[in-house]
């Protein structure tokens, strides 16, 4: 494999939760026994990449705050990070957070990204969530206090949501101090419990459009600019280490489950803890032999709403159809979605790669 010529990214999954919820197919166990293990098995792989320096890090998982700061410093110190590391933390809200996040912040972590969901406790209750609105607020009102780099995450198209919630959401994080909030879209997936049960009163797909465009709209009238279809950040806030997924740029991911983009190949770690704690070395799977095509960077740069991919006036009268019925936008030199193409962002991308390969244009 030849050395990266820059910095890169490294992500590190920590795949404990104290319970499931209810609609999460991310990788993750509830044997938080494991974890003074888990941090010897992540020690021992950051360190055959001992020749690389990092400036992100991002602790995601899973409850990376399940680990105690000594385990994140000792992780940490075991990376060569770039003076101006980029290390951020997952955490759930957490009564105790205040104490919590000045011992973390001694570790270097300097961005906390906080699974708040939603901050209405019924719709908590119904995700399987452990906390509460109150202890929600309560939590990112310590983060801001510790950090100045705070992200929140919360989910649409959730059972009963109304429009007003999601206003009310994100002006609270607005008036909190965040400078970064993330959006997903709940989706039933496979082997949860939400699939053999799913919640009543789910939102239909024009449903989720209004709430998604809320969204924009509300973020943006509270300061948060979109910068991707999910992500909206105060401007100098955007997420460095996310950026070089959508940019293409390499990242390590450590842990099961994580995924890495490395040495001009795409590769994952087996969803398995218990081989992760034993294997000398992580055992990961090829995901994509020729990652970086001109078709994958076009679905990921696309991605990013500001700078999107750059065109050429030559392919406008191909385009124009899409910019009439408002789902792209274009100054002649860039090509970029609208809040509305990012609703139905998979067959738009499809659509423009298809232009692009017919019209034979190198948009790199
Ligand atoms: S949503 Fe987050 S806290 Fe809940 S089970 Fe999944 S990873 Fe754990």
């Amino acid at each position: 494999m030849s050395k990266p010529q820059k910095p890169i990214g490294l992500y590190i999954h920590v795949p404990f939760c104290k319970r499931k919820c209810r609609y999460c197919d991310f990788y993750s166990v509830t044997r938080t026994d494991l974890t003074e293990d888990y941090v010897k098995a992540a020690i021992r792989n950051i360190k055959t990449y001992g020749d690389i320096i990092f400036d992100t890090v991002y602790f995601g998982g899973g409850t990376p705050s399940l680990l105690s700061p000594n385990q994140i410093g000792e992780i940490l110190r075991c990376a060569d990070l770039a003076a101006d590391c980029e290390i951020t933390l997952e955490c759930n809200p957490n009564s105790a957070a205040e104490e919590i996040f000045k011992s973390f912040a001694e570790t270097g972590i300097n961005r906390i990204s906080i699974g708040v969901q939603s901050l209405c406790d019924e719709t908590l209750l119904t995700l399987g969530r452990l906390h509460n609105a109150e202890t929600a607020v309560k939590t990112l009102m310590a983060a801001v206090k510790i950090f100045k780099n705070v992200s929140a995450d919360l989910m649409i198209g959730l059972p009963g949501q109304t429009v007003y919630d999601i206003q009310t959401s994100i002006k609270t994080f607005a008036e909190i101090g965040l400078n970064h909030i993330s959006i997903y879209m709940l989706k039933i997936e496979a082997d949860t419990p939400f699939y053999k049960n799913p919640p009543e009163d789910l939102p239909d797909e024009d449903r989720v459009a209004e709430l998604y465009l809320e969204t924009v709209k509300t973020a943006e009238e509270n300061g948060f600019c979109q910068y991707e279809i999910s992500n909206f950040a105060k401007p100098g806030y955007e997420s460095k280490h996310n950026t070089k997924y959508w940019e293409c740029n390499e990242y390590i991911g450590i842990g099961p489950s994580a995924h890495s983009y490395y040495g001009g190949k795409r590769f994952a770690v087996k969803r398995d803890l218990g081989d992760f704690l034993n294997a000398p070395v992580q055992n990961t799977y090829i995901t994509d032999e020729n990652p970086g095509s001109a078709d994958e960077r076009i679905m990921l740069n696309l991605r990013l709403t500001q700078t999107g991919i750059k065109t050429a006036p030559a392919l406008t009268e191909k385009i124009l159809p899409f910019i009439k019925a408002g789902f792209l936008k274009t100054d002649n030199e860039r090509l970029t979605l609208t809040p509305q193409g990012c609703l139905v962002s998979n067959p738009i991308i499809g659509e423009i790669i298809s232009i692009f390969e017919k019209s034979n244009f190198d948009n790199l």
